[in-house]
């Protein structure tokens, strides 16, 4: 986990479910920036939108859409980009089935060049489940 820089947005949200918790610690932008992916993810895999592509880059994505849509959307620093890629990465391929619990399981990479092989209708689905199951996670991490 790397360490994180002052936040410097403030998620504009009203319903995100990482944001609106009653306590926000440190690793929260980094957290909303990965579930604001995986729910960009979903209209990207829509405009087929190669998976691959839709998982790499997250952090020039995010800088590019806050160029667009202004303070909301989270950007974490260029140093946690590496790390914001391959916990997207894990995330999808839990999704995918796979128990994986580090970003260095060998087999992610397997899971998801499977998983960009689906139909762009499958792969909407599949980003929508990693996004729920991102949100339940974090929410779980909370309460433990
Ligand atoms: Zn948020």
């Amino acid at each position: 986990m790397p360490r994180s820089t002052t936040p410097v947005w403030h998620c504009d949200d009203n319903a995100c479910p990482i944001c609106t918790a009653p306590e926000r610690d440190e690793r929260a932008p980094l957290r909303c920036a990965i579930l604001t992916l995986l729910e960009h993810g979903r209209w990207m895999a829509c405009d087929e939108i190669p998976l691959p592509d839709i998982l790499s880059a997250g952090g020039d994505y995010l800088s590019r859409l806050r160029d667009t849509v202004g303070d909301g959307t989270p950007v974490p620093a260029v140093e946690h980009w590496a790390w914001l890629d391959a916990e997207l990465r894990l995330a999808v391929a839990r999704a995918a089935g796979l128990d994986a619990v580090s970003t260095l399981d060998p087999r992610i990479d397997k899971v998801l060049t499977t998983a960009a092989r689906r139909t762009p209708r499958r792969q909407v689905d599949l980003l929508d489940l990693a996004a729920e199951q991102f949100a339940e996670l974090c929410a779980q991490s909370r309460t433990a």
